[in-house]
């Protein structure tokens, strides 16, 4: 044990790890090919308003009622009165134009031709603004090659948006939140946003210029004109004007493309019209149609592909499509921007990030959510020193073959057992390899005057000692104890050869002040309960999470908003001027709205923050922290929701029932002592029993009925068995006894129904996060 832990640390690791996954795919693509995305984003958005210039150009006109016949009449009188002479073809063109190529001795020259009067309304530019953007477009003006690479780009944009889906689908919990608010804020927020709104348009022009450039290469099956057989006129007659033909008369100009002349003097040649659906060729003497060649499917296809991808034609689609390709340089700034951060040292992993690239794994068990701020001042000073550091779960635990370093912050459950996110440990690592490539330490936190004292803490020590070499003893934090934290950091310090600096946790701790709006007091006999209603002072940013476990949050000094809250999470309170300095944390009780929360706070006359907390008067100013507790929020699928709790553990599940805007199944057993006297939230549990947030409430009060939560669970067995093989999901909140009661009384009823043939533990229950505790 003597002397310094060396090991080599790779800051540069390549990202295509063993496991490349979506997000490795999304950056290397983004990375690789965001510069060359960015010009033709760009490129795209300015072709696309050329749709717009189109249909309010004065050359544009209304074409919709007119025949075939009616505008070759116009030519044939424009042709007599000098204004044209010998013209080749007439061309239709989808922005409203009709234009006409004149052969004047070996020149041919396109103009735009004006059905109404006859005459020319000048030349079609042949190099104009908009053909050199679109041949940038097309080829970055490096022809071939430069084909090569729009191609390429397109098919990285297509996998950029596949991946961005992936993630996206995974940050937001699956397909029925896809469109759901962003869950995180700032400019991770704004990617997933964009994300949002631009993945489906974006994957239309990525996989449709792939396959037009994948045609143009010949890759994809060709059949174009030049594959059909040109027929010729079988007799020469007199000469008729073409207006007069009985064919054109019923052509609409609507479905015209174009329309081909046969050659003057020559009797063999033919009229050909190309037309939406078909190429048809007429005898230049009677107008009688020779040939008839409808478009194949792959042609048809491809006009669709081009229509998709261009837009013509259709103004609001293209100018949308113009939007979202400007996307593509909004993408690559914010990614770039991201990564940037992400790299730099000041970033966090969060538990998703496990890409195998981190050096130092710090894992963390916590019943309640305290222990994280700890790891994550571990996490800071890790990141300051230059080390890549994965932040995660204590069941997460993992080989993590390129880590030097695994710290285990973990705090004791019950009579020694593991906390709640580490229950599955004990089980996991004798799945791991009998030897890994990282040293070990062990941090337990706990209340030495309790039997039990970091006892879990120590068995994780021992296993680990099995498979790893130990970096520091096992050192136990009494009450969350800060010097012995930040002595625990001098020794891994020196053993480090680094500076490792604890001491800053309580100064990254960010306190926002809190004012007491409104008191409720709930009695009965010597119980009491107060329902506080509070405000963040102006001068605070409520929802500026600290403590946040979620990846991109952690350490995330900028405010979060209000609307960042969800069910499930927490303030933590510190009681001023005590030497106590263990924060004690309440469960919000209802969503926020412009920055007010409630709490509900059983007083435990003996403890020392519930009677701060209960004794605040209205106007009182307090300190707390927001705390974000994934653990237990709501699960993110419409899947019914059986929620079990007694007194003020009912607090968490007046704010998930109060956001079940979407009326998923919600039941709710709730117990306390009497219906006049501390049925908390009664009105709000009634009200949303009418608007239907909730489905079914079964109460069970005690000093009343002589009747406790786990007596309504008995009643209602039929109930409970049926939800558990729909797959509900349990959460049970409230203190340790009524907790131990409810699991009793599950167990009990899911072994009866094993004798019917039910094939579920409780175990299983919670291995599957389907039985979800929060206890106090
Ligand atoms: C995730 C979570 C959510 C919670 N949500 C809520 C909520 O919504 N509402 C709510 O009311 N509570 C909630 N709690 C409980 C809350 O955090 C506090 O634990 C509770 O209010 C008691 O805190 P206290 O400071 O008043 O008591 P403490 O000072 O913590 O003391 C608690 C009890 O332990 C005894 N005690 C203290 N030290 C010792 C010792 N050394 N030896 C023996 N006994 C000791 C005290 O006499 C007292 O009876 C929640 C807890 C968690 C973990």
């Amino acid at each position: 044990m003597a002397g310094s832990v060396t090991y080599a640390l790779t800051g540069n690791r390549p990202m295509l790890g063993k496991r490349l996954q979506a997000r490795s795919w999304h950056l290397v693509l983004g990375l690789s090919f965001g510069l060359i995305l960015l010009p033709i984003g760009i490129t795209g958005a300015l072709l696309s308003t050329q749709v717009l210039v189109s249909a309010v150009s004065p050359l544009r006109q209304d074409l919709s009622a007119l025949s075939l016949a009616a505008v070759l009449a116009r030519m044939e009188k424009a042709r007599m009165e000098n204004h044209l002479t010998e013209v080749e073809a007439l061309e239709r063109s989808e922005d409203g134009t009709l234009i006409v190529s004149i052969r004047e001795g070996y020149q041919l020259t396109r103009h735009y031709f004006s059905a109404a009067s006859g005459e020319l309304l000048g030349p079609v530019p042949s190099n104009s603004f908009y053909t050199a953007i679109e041949r940038f477009h097309r080829s970055l003006l490096l022809a071939k090659p430069g084909r090569i690479i729009v191609a390429l780009s397109a098919l990285s944009l297509m996998l950029l948006t596949a991946s961005g889906l992936r993630l996206t689908l995974k940050r937001q919990g699956g397909w029925r939140r896809l469109f759901s608010r962003p869950k995180e804020g700032g400019l991770s927020g704004l990617h997933t946003l964009m994300g949002q709104l631009a993945l489906a348009p974006l994957f239309i022009l990525s996989s449709t210029g792939l396959i037009l450039a994948l045609y143009r290469f010949e890759l994809l099956p060709q059949s174009g004109p030049d594959r059909l057989i040109y027929p010729e006129t079988p007799v020469e007659l007199a000469p008729v004007p073409a207006s007069s033909l009985a064919a054109f008369q019923d052509l609409p100009l609507s479905t015209l493309i174009s329309l081909t002349f046969p050659i003057e003097g020559d009797w063999f040649d033919v009229y050909s019209v190309k037309t939406k659906q078909n190429y048809v060729f007429f005898d230049q003497f009677t107008g009688a149609a020779l040939s008839e060649h409808p478009l194949n499917n792959g042609q048809r296809f491809m006009a669709l592909m081009l229509t998709m991808h261009t837009g013509r034609g259709m103004v609001v689609y293209a100018l949308l499509l113009g939007l979202m390709a400007m996307a593509v340089p909004a993408f690559f700034v914010t990614g770039l921007l991201l990564w940037c951060r992400r790299t730099s040292q000041s970033r966090a992993f969060a538990q998703d990030d496990d890409d195998g690239t981190a050096d130092t794994v710090i894992l963390v068990g916590s019943q309640s959510q305290s222990t994280w701020s700890f790891a994550q001042a571990l996490q800071r000073s890790m990141l300051s020193l230059g080390h890549r550091v994965l932040l995660t779960d204590l069941d997460a635990i993992a080989p993590y073959p390129n880590a030097k370093l695994l710290f285990v912050l973990t705090s004791t459950f019950g009579a020694g057992q593991a906390p709640g996110n580490g229950q599955r440990f004990l089980e996991r690592i004798e799945q791991l390899p009998r030897s890994v490539a990282w040293h070990f330490a062990v941090l337990g936190f706990g209340d030495s005057h309790y039997d039990h004292f970091c006892r879990f803490a120590d068995r994780v020590a021992e296993r680990l000692g099995a498979i790893a070499p130990i970096l520091l003893p096992t050192m136990k934090i009494d009450r969350q104890h800060l010097p012995s934290f930040a002595h625990w950091g001098a020794l891994l310090g020196q053993r480090l050869n680094q500076t490792v600096s604890l001491e800053a946790l309580t100064h990254n701790v960010k306190e926002l002040s809190f004012t007491v709006l409104q008191q409720t007091v709930y009695r009965f006999e010597e119980h009491l309960a107060v329902d506080l209603l509070i405000s963040s002072t102006a001068a605070d940013k409520v929802g500026d999470k600290v403590g946040d476990k979620a990846g991109d949050k952690v350490g995330d000094k900028a405010g979060d908003k209000a609307g960042d809250f969800s069910p499930g999470d927490l303030l933590a309170v510190r009681v001023p001027g005590n030497e106590d300095h263990r924060e004690r944390l309440y469960s919000i009780a209802a969503n926020p709205h412009k920055g007010q929360f409630q709490l509900c706070i059983k007083l435990d006359r003996l403890g020392l923050c519930s009677p701060f907390l209960t004794a605040l008067p209205v106007g009182a100013i307090f300190q707390a922290r927001l705390q974000s507790n994934p653990r237990f929020h709501c699960p993110a699928s419409e899947t019914p929701l059986v929620l079990i709790a007694a007194g003020t553990g009912v607090a968490p599940f007046i704010a998930m029932i109060q956001a079940n805007r979407s009326r998923r199944p919600i039941e709710l057993y709730f117990g306390c002592r009497h219906p006049d006297h501390d049925f908390l939230y009664g009105p709000e549990l009634r009200q949303s029993l009418i608007s239907g947030q909730l489905t079914a409430l079964h109460t069970a009060f005690s000093r009343q009925q002589g009747k406790y939560v786990q007596d309504r669970l008995a009643e209602q067995t039929d109930r409970l068995v049926q939800h558990v093989r729909q797959g509900s999901i349990f959460m049970v909140c409230g203190g340790l006894a009524m907790a131990q009661a409810v699991a009793q009384q599950m167990d009990k009823l899911l072994t009866q129904q094993a004798e019917c043939g039910m094939d579920m533990t409780l175990a299983q229950l919670k291995q599957q996060q389907r039985y979800l505790e929060e206890v106090y």
